[in-house]
Order: structure tokens, then sequence, then C-alpha cells
């Protein structure tokens, strides 16, 4: 069965996925005499990087979330609509989804990335909780609090260790921010709601296989941010990887054993591709590979951006790093290169403007580098604070952020410790 698509007999660009890649592209195209139809399989596009903030009760999801249908009516020759994209036929130039068929004459892959564990299996895997989407941060959000319910309710000291100890594992900008806002609600907020807990006890593990945290900064910065998470006592284990758990102990490869009944992991993630594509196409980390047009290799009017796309440079010999500069600049590129295309003009490479890298540990702490330049400490939090309201889509966004850090800054709470839906753990 055909999706149900307007006729306007322009030229029709379909863009599968509205995250930072996909509304660049749709941005950029706005007005343009070809026909957009976005499809997501959320209605929301989602602001990644602040989902530790409402998994940890700072934000609410409505705050870095935003409706894709309001994000279109912008765009006067776009169109949503909710589906889940399951495969591409090169051969008739349709794709499958789960409400129907499209013809498209450009397609544009920005599917993202989703959790990569590696040589877990998923019976271990399933124990352990994912921050990659609103739903994961708020069930992480809910198992934390409901786990400290629990602790109130046991007198096996055993099971009160692992009800209340929280284990990270990976020490990239994730695990940093994540472990940094642990620290600070076992500081200043976890004592005042559950003052029968003793959490002097509790402890926050924080795993990084390396020898360093933030791997892909500079090591200066990579130090401070190892004294900013080691200052909330939070205990960082380097060079240590996570060799097994079983829902209650967590087995390293220094062969100790650590007890905690929360693992949250963020030590990886791989490309999420649609299948149909070239074989030809296939890359490393399961992404697909693109030339410097961002075009899948093999194809003709197909490109993929952002995390999902690889593109081998001299620079970059496994891909551009996943992060959000790198889909929005590609996003940009793609939408000027398929306006280049319809004219009969050649399209331009890529080339990836590294704005630098930053990441926040609790309040009042951050790390910033940026051509050559490094900075922590209070100065580089104000940066981060500013970075990521400006990036943040929708002026309710960006508003609805800054006063809630205002509210938390200054009164020291963050007030959205609602359990609000059974949480799970994938396995349960
Ligand atoms: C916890 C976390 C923190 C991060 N922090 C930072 C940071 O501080 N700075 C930074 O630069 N980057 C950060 N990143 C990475 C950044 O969020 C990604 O690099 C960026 O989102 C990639 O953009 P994208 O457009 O490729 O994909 P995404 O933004 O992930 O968007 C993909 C979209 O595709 C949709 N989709 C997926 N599959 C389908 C399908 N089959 N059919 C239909 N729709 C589909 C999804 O619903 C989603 O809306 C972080 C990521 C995470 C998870």
């Amino acid at each position: 069965m055909d999706l149900k698509i307007p006729f306007t007999g322009q030229k029709r660009l379909v863009i599968i996925g509205g995250g930072f890649g996909g509304i660049e592209i749709a941005k950029e195209l706005k007005d343009q005499d070809i026909q957009i139809v976005m499809l997501d399989k959320n209605n929301y596009h989602t602001f990644q990087p602040l989902l530790y903030q409402v998994a940890t009760g700072g934000l609410e999801p409505g705050s870095i979330a935003y409706p894709l249908r309001k994000f279109m009516q912008e765009i006067p020759n776009g169109i949503f609509r909710m589906a889940e994209v399951t495969h591409i036929d090169t051969d008739t130039q349709k794709i499958n989804t789960d409400i129907g068929d499209l013809h498209y004459d450009y397609l544009v892959i920005a599917t993202g990335s989703k959790t990569n564990f590696f040589q877990f299996p998923a019976d271990v895997s399933g124990k352990m909780m994912e921050m990659k989407d609103i739903p994961q941060a708020l069930n992480l959000r809910s198992y934390i609090l409901e786990s400290f319910e629990e602790a109130l309710l046991t007198y096996d000291e055993t099971k009160k260790e692992e009800l209340i100890n929280i284990a990270i594992v990976g020490g990239g900008p994730t695990g940093v921010e994540l472990a940094g806002a642990l620290g600070e609600m076992r500081k200043n907020i976890l004592p005042k709601d559950y003052p029968e807990l003793d959490f002097r006890k509790m402890q926050i593990h924080l795993f990084e296989a390396g020898p360093r945290l933030l791997a892909a900064m500079h090591p200066e910065n990579s130090d401070k941010a190892l004294k900013y998470v080691k200052d909330f006592g939070v205990n960082v284990w380097l060079n240590t990887m996570v060799t097994g758990y079983n829902g209650q102990e967590i087995n390293l490869s220094n062969g100790k054993i650590v007890r905690s009944g929360t693992v949250i992991w963020t030590a990886g993630v791989k490309g999420n591709p649609i299948a149909g594509l070239p074989e030809t196409a296939k890359a490393g980390g399961n992404r697909i590979l693109v030339d410097e047009f961002c075009r899948v290799k093999d194809t003709e009017n197909i490109f993929a951006v952002g995390d999902v796309a690889c593109m081998i440079q001299d620079k970059f010999p496994k891909g551009h790093p996943m992060v959000a500069p790198v889909a929005i600049q590609q996003g940009d590129l793609v939408a000027k290169n398929i306006l280049l295309l319809m004219k009969g003009k050649d399209a331009k490479p890529f080339v990836y403007f590294d704005k630098g890298a930053m990441a926040t540990v609790g309040r009042n702490k951050a790390v910033m580098e940026s051509k050559g330049m490094k900075m922590g400490g209070f100065i580089a939090w104000l940066a981060w604070l500013f970075v990521h309201v400006m990036t943040l889509v929708g002026f309710r966004n960006k508003l609805t952020v800054t006063m809630g850090w205002l509210y938390n800054y200054f009164t020291y709470d963050r007030t959205l410790r609602l359990i609000i839906r059974p949480s799970k753990r994938k396995d349960d």
C-alpha cells in the first residue's frame, strides 16, 4: 500500500530521521522548489546531549524534545509523517515503512545511532540500563528512584548496598556528565529525600577501559575532569573493563567484583542503518559508507548524514566523530548539494569544521577546548550552559531549560524526582 502524500509535481526528497542532521536539511531547503517529506518513528526531535539531566530529574522531557509537526509548520514545502522506515528498494526508488510505501527522487538517511554493547550477550546487556532516548532516560530516572524506595524497606544490608549503588560504564562525555550529576544529587538532594538512608555508604562507580576520562579531549582536560568527578565522591576506575554482570554483581577485568543493582552503559554506540542498501555501502561500526559528498556508496541519489554515515578521510580513517556538529554540517552540505544536482551542477565535498569539545561535571565545573585553547572550571561551565541553550530547538525549550537551570542552581534542588512509570531493565 502506498503512503498517502499530496502530489505537488515537484521532485520529492524523503528524509528519514528528524534528528540534528534531518532537521538541518529541511531548514536549508525551506521554500525551495522541492517537496520535503520527513519521516521519524517519533513525533519529536530529541536533544540527546541533555538526556542525562532528564534521567537525573534536572529537566522535564518536554524541555529537550521538540514536536516535529511544529517544526514542519515553518517549512511550507514540507510534510511530516510519523513512520518507522524498515527497508529501501533502490531499484524502484521506494522505501517501506510501517504505514506504507513511498517513492523518492532523493533520499537522505539520518537515522542516528544506537547503543553498542559489543561482546555482551543479550542476557547480560539486558540487565544494564541505556540512555539513548527519552523513554530510556525516564526509565532510568524511575529505576534509580524506585531502588531508593526499595532500599528503605529492606533490613538486609547487602541488598541495601546493591539498591543504592550506581555504576556507569564508559568515561566519555556522557558517562562523566552523568557521574557528576549523580554525585551532585547524592550530596545535595538524596539525603534530604531519604533521611533514613546512610548516603555515606552509597557508591557511584565510573568504569573506563582506557587510561583516562574524556579520551577524545586533551590530556589536561582529562585530568581536570578526573579531579572534578572525584571531588563529587565518584569512584573512578581507569584501565578497567567490565567483563560481566548478573544484575547484582559487576565483574571487572582486574578480577574484582563490585556490587550494584544499577549499571548504566554509556561505553559505545553503533550506526543505525536501514536495510536494502548495497553490500558495498557497509562500513565499520554498523555505519553506511558515503563518499565526500555524503552520497551512499554505489548509489546515485541516496545520501546519509550524521552518526549513521561513515565518510573516510585522511584525518578521519574511521569516519567522523558521532557528534551533533558533524550531523548538522553534513545536513547543511547535503541540502546544498541536492539543489546543485537539481540544477545539473557539481556537488561540493564535505569539510568538517571542528568547533571543539566540552563536557560538564556537576555544578560550576566543566572542561572545554577549541582551536588549541583549553579551559576548565566556572567559565567553561558557563560556556557549556550557553552553547547548550543556544543549540536547543525552539524558543520555549531554550526558555524552560534556562529557567529550570536557574531554579536548580539557586535552590540546590532537582524537583522532577517523579516516578511516573514502572521502570524496567530490558530483560525484566
Ligand atoms: C546521552 C548522549 C549525549 C550526547 N552528548 C552530546 C554532546 O554533548 N555533544 C554532541 O555534539 N553530541 C552529543 N551526543 C551525540 C549527538 O546527540 C549525535 O551525534 C546526534 O544526535 C546525531 O544526529 P543524527 O541526526 O545523526 O541522529 P539523531 O539526532 O540520533 O536522530 C536520528 C533520528 O532518526 C529517527 N529514526 C531512527 N531510525 C528510524 C527509522 N527506522 N525510521 C524512522 N525514523 C528513525 C530517530 O527517532 C531520531 O529522531 C550525545 C548523544 C547521547 C546519546
